[in-house]
């Protein structure tokens, strides 16, 4: 394994996962090994990963932020980013809602596959958590998430990766107030940061040397826990759907690449890899957010000032693959229950799905929570969540692995493209992850 590159021993490592736990599901006691003595050390690396993702954004933000010199550039870079992240979004969710309506997944569904799925999964506690989940979230107003994006204890909010928006509205303003008291005086401090953000790279290198082992865990975990596969067969056409529409977002990256930053979309695709395998592997935008900040920074030459802010940004609020799936989903459990949804309820959609991407937790099966906030937004009645719900909840995992891999390729598209425009792409210098072994040997 040792002289391979890092994608074909990640994508080693999960095919193995994949083949040992169809072994194991097998096996008398297999599931519970695999949940005993394998998921484990999975779940140890996705916790590595969250550790290091709050001294990451703090560290290279304030790097970003303290080298620009002058602070009309990061409103530039800002303002650009917010507007494309806007702009992606919004054509995630047309092209799910075109591709649902045209396709009409939900129309097939028999009676009796509904009622199959309503009564194994309507009273599921994992439908039941989201349900729960989602009620808490309705009840913040409109303005909810502006208001929580600025904490009021700077330690609380570097401790809880739960609340990246607030690390980054702490780190901004620091970074900030630390050009405006001007280079001499914040010299100390940055080179503190510059130090740090040094230290955390090596930590995300040397995470890293564990990803093979710890997607085989996770792949392996996946597998023994999914759900019987008659269930799944039923939902192939709405997951065939979710699923070209993921595709053919990944074709829309590679296109806005080729023309907005003038590279070649295979190239681009390849240097991210390990980070997108790792997405599909965790099911977590912030647990890969080390790893996609590495690939964007070191192998795609996207400069630190333009990445350090969009990708933590990105990351927490820009999700396209999960907007496409909730207008795909909303519109495919109105289709099944025969619940009529006009052009203009689909607009609402467009809306609440854009707002709801960006209240989407980026952890696993978030998208799930915020789907209640849409189809509530097009007057889908309440009694009927949970059978909403059921109808999905079997292939979701799956459609979250791939849509967790559209959500970091968005954000590592729109860092590539304001990189170019504001002239900060540079040529990468990839690293040898080979040396990693020499150095950490
Ligand atoms: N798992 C997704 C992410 O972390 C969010 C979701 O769609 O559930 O990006």
């Amino acid at each position: 394994m040792r002289k391979l590159e890092l994608h074909w021993q990640i994508m080693i490592g999960m095919v193995l996962g994949l083949v040992f736990g169809f072994g194991m599901t097998y096996m008398t006691g297999g599931k519970e090994f695999v949940t005993n003595w394998i998921a484990p050390f999975g779940t140890i690396f996705i916790k590595l990963l969250k550790l290091i993702a709050v001294p990451l954004i703090l560290a290279s933000l304030i790097k970003g932020i303290s080298d620009l010199k002058d602070i009309s550039k990061f409103r530039n870079i800002g303002l650009r980013t917010i507007g494309i992240y806007v702009g992606t979004t919004t054509v995630a969710i047309i092209l799910g809602l075109v591709l649902v309506n045209v396709m009409e997944p939900g129309t097939g569904v028999s009676e009796e596959t509904i009622e199959k799925l309503t009564s194994t999964y309507a009273n599921d506690k994992g439908v039941t958590a989201k349900l729960a989940e989602a009620s808490r979230q309705k009840e913040s107003g409109p303005l909810k998430f502006i208001e929580d994006m600025v904490p009021d204890n700077a330690v609380s909010a570097l401790g809880n990766n739960q609340l990246m928006l607030q690390v980054i509205f702490f780190t901004i303003f620091m970074g900030i107030s630390m050009l405006l008291i001007g280079e001499e005086k914040a010299k100390p401090l940055k080179k503190f940061f510059d130090s740090l953000n040094d230290v955390v790279l090596k930590m995300v290198d040397l995470i890293m040397l564990t990803a093979p082992y710890a997607v085989f865990a996770l792949l392996a975990n996946v597998v023994v826990s999914s759900s019987d596969p008659e269930i799944l067969l039923a939902l192939l056409k709405y997951a065939g759907v979710v699923v070209l529409g993921l595709f053919l977002m990944i074709v829309f990256y590679c296109i806005l690449v080729s023309i907005f930053a003038k590279k070649n979309p295979f190239w681009f695709l390849k240097q991210l890899s390990p980070a997108q395998l790792l997405a599909f592997s965790t099911s977590s935008s912030a647990a890969t957010l080390p790893v996609t900040m590495e690939r964007v920074e070191e192998h795609i030459g996207v400069d630190k000032e333009v990445s350090s802010f969009v990708l933590p940004v990105g990351a927490t609020v820009n999700m396209d693959g999960t907007s496409l799936y909730q207008g795909i989903a909303a519109v495919f459990i109105a289709q099944a229950l025969s619940f009529d949804l006009p052009i203009s309820a689909q607009l609402t959609i467009v809306l609440t799905a854009l707002l709801a991407s960006i209240g989407t937790a980026a952890v696993p099966g978030a998208g799930m929570v915020m789907l209640v906030i849409v189809l509530e937004s097009v007057g889908f009645p309440p009694e009927k969540y949970a059978i909403g719900l059921a109808l999905i909840f079997a292939v979701d995992r799956p459609l979250d692995m791939l849509r967790t891999v559209v959500n970091i390729t968005g954000d590592a598209t729109v860092a590539t493209i304001v990189a170019k425009s504001v002239d900060k792409l540079h040529k990468p210098k990839p690293k040898n992850w080979d040396d990693h072994y020499d150095e950490v040997k």
